[in-house]
């Protein structure tokens, strides 16, 4: 499931006031156009309707994609600065609470990629998708279910 909702936000230059749809979750298997916004830069993308002043929304994003088994989440570099933060990770980068979880979460979110920059979000997703295509097209053991 895609998680997004409209939110009122202050615009940091001019104040001005206005609704935008905030994403916190893009499932690209259910919400392929999710994953075009994303890969267009509208995703969480702030653009002022009066002064026109443009920025990144400062909110942790999950992308993930359950066909191809990617997990990727976005987390503003400033989160770094809490220790609240810190302390869901162990010292590999591994999310600590993924085992508390085992009973819902699939194991590609357990190895969720953490990320802290949207080109990187968006970089990886692409070089994910391109080792699945590397390794199909050159897979010396012949899909079963082709034949
Ligand atoms: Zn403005």
């Amino acid at each position: 499931m895609s998680i997004r909702e409209n939110r009122l936000i202050n615009c940091p230059k001019c104040d001005h006031e206005q609704s935008i749809m905030v994403w916190s979750s893009i499932n690209a298997s259910l919400n392929p156009e999710g994953r075009s916004k994303l890969f267009d830069g509208e995703i969480n993308h702030f653009r002022c309707q009066k002064c026109v002043y443009e920025s990144l929304i400062p909110t942790p994003l999950l992308y993930h994609d359950v066909d191809r088994k990617i997990a990727v989440h976005y987390f503003p570099p400033e989160s770094m600065k809490k220790a609240e933060f810190l302390d869901q990770f162990d010292v590999h980068g591994k999310f600590l609470t993924a085992e508390d979880l085992d009973f819902a979460v699939p194991q590609h979110l357990k190895d969720v990629h953490v990320v802290f920059n949207m080109n990187e979000l968006v970089s990886y997703v692409i070089f994910r998708e391109m080792l699945l295509e590397f390794h199909q097209a050159n897979s010396s053991t012949p899909n079963p279910s082709l034949n």
